[in-house]
C-alpha cells in the first residue's frame, strides 16, 4: 500500500495508472474505519484494478458548534485495516494542503442540500460537495464509492457528478449494521453503554414504519406519527430532528406513499447526533 499525502503526487500517481489502462476506485472517508467503510473498500477492490482510500476529516463540513475537534481519529488502526484489505493507495492529506491560505472556491448543490440534515447542519453539504469535487479532480476515479447510510450525501453527490460532468460512476453501497440493527458509524464511539442500547430506536423506528407501510398504512402522516412515537418512547433520545417518509430523489416530504419511498431519521442522544434511513418499494 502506497501512502500519499500531497495532492499533486496523488494526481500524478493516479494519472499513471489510468494511462496504463487501469480502472481506479476511490473510497472517500473521514477515518475511524468500521465494517461499513471496509465494505466500500472491498467492493472497490472487486470492481477496479486500483483502489484508493482517502482519509480526511474535512473541516468545511463541520459547523462551528459541531464535533470537528473530538471526531475520532485512528490513523494507525485505519492503515492496518486498509493494508489488510490490500487497497493500493492511502491518500492522507492535511487541512493546510487541502485548504491552503486564499482558498475561496466552494460547490453548492442547491435545494437538496437544504433538506433533511441540511436544515440542522447549514453549510454541511457545501463542505461535502467541495471536498468530494476536489477528490474527484485529484484522483479522476473510474468509480467512487459511498454508503447509503448517508443517503442525502449520496443524492447530493450523484447530482454534483451529473451537473459538473465528472467522469466517474457513483456507486452507492448498502448500510452495514451492528447485530441489533444500529447502523455502523464512527460517531457511535461517542455513546455510553446506555445510549448505545437506546440508539437502536432509530432502526426500530424505520423497521416499524416499513412494516406498517407494507401492511397497508398509506398515509404519510400516520407513518410519521408512528416513527415519532417509537423514538419518543426512548428517554435517552433527547431530540428528534426529523423522522418521516420522503421522495428519495427530491428529499421532499410526500403526501402519497407510492413507488419507492425513503424513510429517514435524525435524532440526538445527548450531544451525539445519529442518522439512519431505509429505502422501501411499495
Ligand atoms: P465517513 O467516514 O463517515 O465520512 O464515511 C465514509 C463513507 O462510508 C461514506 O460514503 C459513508 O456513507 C460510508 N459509510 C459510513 N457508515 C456506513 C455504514 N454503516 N454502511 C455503509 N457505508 C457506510
Amino acid at each position: 500500500m502506497e501512502l500519499i499525502r500531497i495532492p499533486r503526487i496523488m494526481q500524478d500517481t493516479c494519472r499513471k495508472h489510468l494511462q496504463k489502462g487501469r480502472s481506479i476506485g476511490v473510497v472517500p472517508t473521514m477515518g475511524a474505519l468500521h465494517e461499513g467503510h471496509l465494505s466500500l473498500i472491498k467492493r472497490s477492490r472487486a470492481e477496479n484494478d486500483v483502489t484508493a482510500v482517502s482519509i480526511f476529516v474535512n473541516p468545511t463540513q463541520f459547523g462551528p458548534a459541531e464535533d470537528l475537534g473530538r471526531y475520532p481519529r485512528d490513523i494507525e488502526g485505519d492503515s492496518k485495516k486498509i493494508r489488510e484489505l490490500e487497497a493500493d493507495i492511502l491518500f492522507l492529506p492535511d487541512d493546510r494542503i487541502m485548504y491552503p491560505p486564499g482558498f475561496t472556491t466552494f460547490i453548492d448543490v442547491e435545494k437538496i442540500s437544504g433538506k433533511l440534515c441540511g436544515e440542522f447542519r447549514p453549510g454541511h453539504f457545501k463542505g461535502v460537495a467541495t471536498v468530494v469535487s476536489k477528490l474527484l479532480n485529484i484522483v479522476r476515479p473510474t468509480r467512487a464509492y459511498f454508503g447509503q447510510k448517508d443517503f442525502q450525501q449520496s443524492v447530493v453527490i450523484r447530482r454534483l457528478v451529473k451537473d459538473l460532468n465528472f467522469d466517474a460512476e457513483v456507486v452507492i453501497c448498502p448500510t452495514i449494521r451492528e447485530h441489533d440493527g444500529l447502523a455502523m458509524s464512527s460517531r457511535n464511539a461517542y455513546l455510553n453503554p446506555e445510549q448505545r442500547h437506546a440508539a437502536t430506536a432509530l432502526f426500530r423506528c424505520l423497521t416499524a414504519a416499513s412494516q406498517a407501510i407494507l401492511a397497508g398504512m398509506h398515509y404519510p402522516a400516520a407513518v410519521r406519527e408512528m416513527m415519532h412515537a417509537v423514538l419518543s418512547r426512548e428517554p435517552l433520545i433527547t431530540a428528534i430532528e426529523y423522522a418521516d417518509v420522503y421522495d428519495p430523489e427530491t428529499l421532499e416530504a410526500i403526501d402519497e406513499i407510492k413507488g419507492e419511498v425513503l424513510l429517514a431519521v435524525a435524532a440526538r442522544l445527548g450531544s451525539t447526533r445519529l442518522i439512519d434511513n431505509m429505502l422501501l418499494n411499495t
